[in-house]
């Protein structure tokens, strides 16, 4: 029987566990409980065949390669999950000299993606994280002596949409199906509360998980076997390994005090490569080694011999000593982020200390005794428990909720596979429903982690949903475009993460020319619909034009996305720019197609990119930004050819118009689908046949100008009619003279009429209010 595991990815190590009619953490090929997230890459020569292959390995012995090649080991990859190269933290990691390894854009991606190269081989957080993952499920499949299929993956409370989705594309990869994604918090309150809290009890529980990346923070109401999240917080990049930063700086500058040195990180920097890296990666770990043992002891010392050297060659070394006094000093600012934190999200979800039964502490960094005092401090000192296994808890968490996830499980009393819904075992006759409401989760009511904004125009942000929302949920609400005869909608919809922006998606709505908008104001409908996953779908329809509505899943696409912002720009810098009215329609017209394109570039069912209708609408958004740029509109041209021989056809030399109706249609051609060289080449060959027919021109200008003055002017326009009259009567008649002067009177009035009316700037209406 395929085997539902529970696996906690963590920042540093990873953890499988699994229950069957126990609790059990899987050790892994290495014999051990912890597998340090960490992957290296070597090249191996093919077997007979030239050239290369890459050899990943994972764990323990990567970890141990890290200082013969950091450059292509890396560890704390969860920190890349879902993020891109302009987020500042990961700005700050790439700049950070304990980073060895290059992140950098994605060759293939979108601006939404990043790489890791290691081993010459760009690769990308996910297939870094699937790598990791592999691990975990063959070596859960060594020990189990059976395949493992189904798990439940644990991430911390603060991941968001993308995060979570680039988790499950990690686990696709690996060949692992996601049960759920489990809140870390949530899974170490599980672990607890379910040998802890009896069937009967009601408690409150604050997670305390301070790792070694991240700290998050929640509070869990538990009773007969529930688990409700009342609400998150947290910081998703405060970890030990802050700690460990701290201290190395505190190293560093008494060993530069110690030797006189005024600039450590140059005399570092001016090592040879080599020294370099093995220094970096030794204080690393001395540096980590030194805080754990603070956590028993009351001093240690940092000692790193024998690898740097000063300008003149001689030994700097490093020995330092350090006390939980002087340690505590230097982490204070930490330990009070932390206890700031904690304060916060009480008064976000509107609880007080004494509402809350337990603080339970889990994560490495929980260890330390300054954490587990200022903890003590805000909630009493009985109310603090670190959990037995704070290494472990998550695991056992995830594990417990993937045995009431699967179909089928294992009797407890005779080992029999038995269904979820059986209320007894068939077998034995063992109270099932009774065993998982007091021994099990029975259900969990997630929340959202974010608060849910879409943006209305002018910037303005509008919340729709609120964080820590009980989960599924869904919101509607009413909104309106902002012109009445607009013919794009874009809705932009994001959270706020740690107090910064963070974009989760778009939805446009097209609008085609010839539907009859009823005069006034367009309405809409915008709904937002979040699941226990934290999946997010939106949907949005016009009241007015009810077939125009669209449903999308969020945070789903990186290519789509990259078009849409593509669009984006486009749209903005037409607006900056106020080109004229035939550009601007010429856009918004390319802008409708391209949209319908992009809602078909990530296929609905798989996920997957499809690259013709990528590559297309990208070149079709490209063409557009092109012609937009060169004011090149082939449409005006176009109607104005057939205009001129709809109107003058008979002054046009027969031979001369077949060559304008072949260009006509060859330009609509290029329009709709050649490329920005074939359309531009079609567009001159057309216009150049248009030069040739003379005074029919100087017509269609007299013939425009009446009708800009019927517009602007009436009083104006009988005029250029009356003198279009008297000109095609001339012209039958052959009264050279009277078609020469009448020309000569009207065309100056033309050219002023056309400079006036003629030159309209317009704008790409897209936004929406309330
Ligand atoms: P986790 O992500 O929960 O596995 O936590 C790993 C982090 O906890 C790393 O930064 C470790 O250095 C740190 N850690 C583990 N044990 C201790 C300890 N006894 N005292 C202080 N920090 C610890």
């Amino acid at each position: 029987m395929a085997k539902s595991i529970g696996i906690d990815l963590g920042t540093t190590n990873s953890v499988t566990g699994i229950k069957k009619a126990h609790l059990e953490i899987i050790k892994n090929r290495e014999g051990e409980l912890l597998t340090p997230s960490c992957v290296t890459v070597k090249k191996k020569k093919k077997l007979l065949k030239l050239g290369t292959m890459e050899e990943y390995i994972v764990g323990r012995n990567a970890l141990e390669w890290i200082k013969q090649d950091p450059a292509n080991t890396i560890t704390a990859v969860k920190r890349l999950m879902g993020r891109n190269l302009d987020d500042p933290e990961i700005k700050k990691m790439i700049t950070n000299m304990n980073c060895p390894y290059r992140i950098s854009a994605h060759s293939k991606g979108t601006v939404n993606s990043l790489a890791v190269v290691l081993g010459g081989k760009e690769h990308t957080p996910e297939q870094i994280s699937a790598k990791i993952l592999e691990k975990m499920k063959s070596d859960a499949e060594n020990a189990l002596g059976d395949e493992v299929v189904f798990a439940v993956i644990t991430v911390p409370a603060y991941f968001n949409d993308k995060q979570k989705h680039a988790t499950r594309t990690a686990a696709a990869l690996s060949g692992l199906k996601v049960r759920r994604l489990l809140p870390e918090p949530t899974a170490a309150a599980i672990s607890f509360g379910v040998d802890t809290i009896g069937q009967d009890d009601a408690k409150t529980v604050l997670v305390f998980d301070f790792g070694g990346g991240t700290f998050d923070l929640s509070v869990l109401t538990i009773s007969g076997g529930q688990f409700i999240e009342q609400g998150k917080g947290g910081n998703m990049w405060l970890g030990g390994e802050d700690i460990d930063n701290t201290i190395m700086d505190f190293v560093l500058g008494e060993t530069a005090r110690e030797y006189g040195i005024d600039d450590m990180d140059a005399l570092i920097a001016n090592q040879d490569e080599q020294s370099r890296n093995l220094f970096w990666g030794e204080l690393k770990s001395a540096v980590e080694q030194a805080k754990i043992r603070l956590s028993d002891d009351q001093e240690t010392y940092i000692e790193i011999l024998a690898i740097l050297k000063d300008g003149d060659g001689d030994r700097i070394d490093i020995d330092v000593e350090l006390t939980r006094k002087r340690f505590e000093e230097i982490i204070a600012p930490i330990v009070d982020a932390t206890v700031t934190l904690t304060r916060k999200l009480l008064a976000d979800i509107h609880f007080t200390p004494d509402l809350i039964d337990k603080v339970l502490l889990v994560g490495g960094s929980s260890r330390i005794p300054a954490v587990i005092t200022a903890i003590e401090n805000e909630f009493g000192k009985q109310k603090v428990l670190l959990h037995e296994r704070p290494m472990l808890a998550i695991a056992e968490g995830a594990a417990i909720l993937s045995h009431r996830l699967s179909d089928t499980y294992e009797c407890p009393h005779c080992g029999k596979s038995v269904s979820q819904s059986d209320p007894t075992c068939d077998e034995c006759g063992f109270d099932l429903e009774g065993y998982i409401i007091s021994e099990s989760v029975f259900d969990i009511v997630h929340a959202a982690a974010h608060d849910y904004y879409i943006y209305l125009e002018n910037n303005e942000r509008y919340l729709l949903i609120e964080k820590n929302t009980p989960l599924p949920c869904e919101k509607t609400e009413p909104f309106k475009l902002v012109h009445a005869d607009q013919r794009l909608v874009h809705m932009k919809f994001f959270n706020i993460v740690n107090e910064t922006e963070e974009s989760i998606g778009d939805l446009w709505l097209g609008i085609d020319e010839n539907e009859t908008h009823p005069e006034g104001s367009v309405h809409m409908e915008v709904t937002l619909k979040i699941d226990e996953n934290n999946l997010v779908e939106v949907a949005a329809g016009l009241k007015e034009l009810p077939h125009v509505e669209l449903t999308k899943t969020l945070s789903r696409g990186k290519a789509d996305e990259k078009l849409f912002i593509s669009l984006e720009n486009l749209i903005n810098t037409a607006n900056r720019k106020g080109y004229d009215i035939y550009t601007i329609e010429d856009l918004t017209s390319r802008a409708l197609s391209v949209i319908t394109d992009i809602q078909n570039v990530i296929d609905k069912q798989t996920d997957d990119v499809n690259e013709s209708v990528y590559k297309s609408t990208e070149m079709k958004i490209d063409k557009a930004a092109k012609l937009a740029e060169k004011n090149i509109t082939s449409k005006p041209l176009i109607c104005y050819a057939q205009d001129a021989l709809n109107n003058f056809g008979p002054m046009i030399k027969d031979r001369r118009k077949a060559v304008i109706r072949k260009r006509i249609e060859k330009l609509k051609k290029m329009d709709a689908c050649g490329t920005y060289a074939e359309n531009v080449k079609a567009l001159e060959a057309l216009d150049t046949t248009l030069d040739s027919i003379g005074w029919v021109n100087a017509l269609m200008m007299i013939k425009k100008a009446g009708e800009c003055c019927e517009e602007h002017e009436p009083a104006r326009a009988a005029k250029f009619f009356n003198a279009l009259e008297t000109i095609g009567r001339g012209h039958v008649n052959a009264e050279v003279d009277r078609v020469t002067s009448t020309l000569e009177e009207v065309l100056p009035q033309v050219q002023e009429i056309l400079d006036q009316y003629d030159t309209k700037t317009g704008t790409i209406h897209k936004d929406i209010r309330r």
